[in-house]
Order: C-alpha cells, then sequence, then structure tokens
C-alpha cells in the first residue's frame, strides 16, 4: 500500500479523521473496510440502494443515455419520479456543459487530494455549478452545509485542479457555487457561493490537516471519547466489543466512497 503521504485524501477521508483518527487508520491505513450494509436492516438497505439507483439515472441522464431501469416495479416509478423532478429542476440543455460523476485529483507534494462530484454544469461565461445529489430524509441546515468538508473540499478543488474544464482554462472561485438537491424535499435546495477569502481559508484549513494526518505516527492514531460516534460505527465490536447500535446509512457518499454521515460531520472551525 502506498504511503498515506503519497496517497489522495478525499472528503470522506479527512472527514473520517477528523471524528475519529482511530477509524481513519482502520479504514485507510488499515484497510479494514466493513461495509456499514452488513447487518443493516432490509428497510435500510432498500434505502440506501435506491440513492444509489438514482445516482445512476441521473449520471446516465447528464451523460445523454437512457436511464437505467430497476426490477422492482415499484421502485422504478418512484425513482422515475425522482428523476422527472431532477430534470425539471436541472434539465440537460445543449448551451451548457455537464460533466456527471467528474473526478479530479490535486498533486501537489504537500497537499494530494481528489474528489468526485455527482455533477458539474460549465456555463459558456464560465461559471461552474457543483451538484450533489442526497436521497435522505434529513436535511441539513444551511450553516451546516457551508461547513460541512464535502463543501470545503469540492469547491476548493474545482478551483485549484479544474481548470481544464473552464472556458478560459481556470476557475475562479467568484465563478464557483455548489447546490444540494435532494428528490425528497425539491423545493428546499442550497446553493452556497464561493470566494477567494474562502478559497484561502479552506487552502489554510485542508493544508494545516493534510500534514496533520501525515505526520501522525501509526500508534498516535487515537480513539475518539465521543460516545455517539462509537454508537455509529462499523468498528465498535473492535473497540468496544460490541456492535454498532445504530448504523452510518446516512449519507449515501460514504456507501460510494467511504464516508461519514451528516450527523458526524464535524464543523469547521
Ligand atoms: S468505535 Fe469509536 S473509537 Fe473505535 S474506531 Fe469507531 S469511532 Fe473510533
Amino acid at each position: 500500500m502506498q504511503p498515506l503521504q503519497e496517497r489522495h485524501l478525499s472528503a470522506s477521508a479527512l472527514a473520517t479523521y477528523q471524528s475519529c483518527a482511530l477509524r481513519f487508520r482502520y479504514r485507510y491505513l488499515d484497510n479494514l473496510y466493513w461495509s456499514q450494509l452488513w447487518g443493516a436492516p432490509p428497510e435500510d438497505r432498500a434505502r440506501i440502494e435506491r440513492g444509489q439507483n438514482f445516482h445512476l439515472m441521473a449520471r446516465r441522464y447528464y451523460a445523454g443515455l437512457d436511464p437505467a431501469r430497476v426490477e422492482d416495479a415499484v421502485e422504478q416509478k418512484e425513482l422515475e419520479s425522482w428523476l422527472t423532478l431532477m430534470q425539471g429542476f436541472m434539465p440537460r440543455t445543449f448551451d451548457q456543459a455537464f460533466y456527471p460523476e467528474l473526478e479530479l485529483r490535486l498533486n501537489r507534494p504537500d497537499l494530494r487530494l481528489q474528489a468526485k462530484f455527482d455533477l458539474v454544469v460549465v456555463s459558456p461565461d464560465g461559471k461552474a455549478t457543483i451538484f450533489d445529489w442526497k436521497t435522505e430524509r434529513k436535511l441539513p441546515t444551511r450553516s451546516y452545509l457551508d461547513k460541512a468538508p464535502q463543501t470545503v473540499m469540492y469547491r476548493y478543488m474545482l478551483a485549484a485542479a479544474g481548470g481544464q474544464y473552464s472556458p478560459r482554462g481556470q476557475f475562479k472561485p467568484e465563478e464557483i457555487s455548489m447546490i444540494y438537491w435532494n428528490p425528497m424535499h425539491p423545493t428546499r435546495w442550497h446553493r452556497l457561493e464561493y470566494s477567494q477569502a474562502r478559497f484561502d481559508k479552506d487552502e489554510q484549513f485542508l493544508r494545516d490537516l493534510v500534514s496533520r494526518i501525515v505526520k501522525t505516527p501509526r500508534d498516535m492514531f487515537l480513539a475518539t471519547t465521543d460516545e455517539g460516534t462509537c454508537r455509529r460505527c462499523e468498528f465498535q465490536m473492535i473497540c468496544h466489543g460490541k456492535r454498532a447500535e445504530q448504523l452510518d446509512l446516512s449519507d449515501e457518499e460514504e456507501l460510494r466512497e467511504a464516508t461519514l454521515a451528516w450527523d458526524d460531520l464535524p464543523e469547521l472551525p
């Protein structure tokens, strides 16, 4: 396995470290990936799979492909209604560039990061909008979203590493915004604008955090003392000898790329 300083860290990895350094070690150094879905109630599994299917349908729609179909007729109907809402909210047009499931990497010697966006839309005037689809019932507040590591990382990454998708070869922070949209709450969406001042602040924050992580000796990734975090952690059996009481099933990104639930995301200073 690559040394930590050579690996590209995702928003979910950073959020994991912030919530519990030991959990970060288990996942990203010891490579102990225990799926949150193992042992989950059937209704939770179904909900997560529906969210994953919705992401797949959204990806295919913005890529100009026919939407995928699922076997279950009831679920298919619900997914189609979500897709219709999404198409009404952000229709695919020919005057803008659509990049579904765009992946970016930042390759600086002291800052290696990666991000995978649900969708980036770039208009001819160079403005870029990052879309993130959520399908969980719970709606985080705007102030929470503004400080969430996913918001910090995604806007920063598009400005720092997404220049090839800009008609001018570089996105200014002021040209970037991020929208969280949920088909279960289609009118309660949030657009989070960006700025040079916030970019500078985010860069400093990310540098400090990544530097702290890569300098941490292996045996110094310490356990959190927050019992609430442990209760939702898949490694509770290792640390405390019992199964997680409440599995982290509410964050789709984790289930797609191993991240944390909104409840777990620590706020930035
Ligand atoms: S059970 Fe608690 S201490 Fe152990 S890895 Fe999970 S969050 Fe950290």
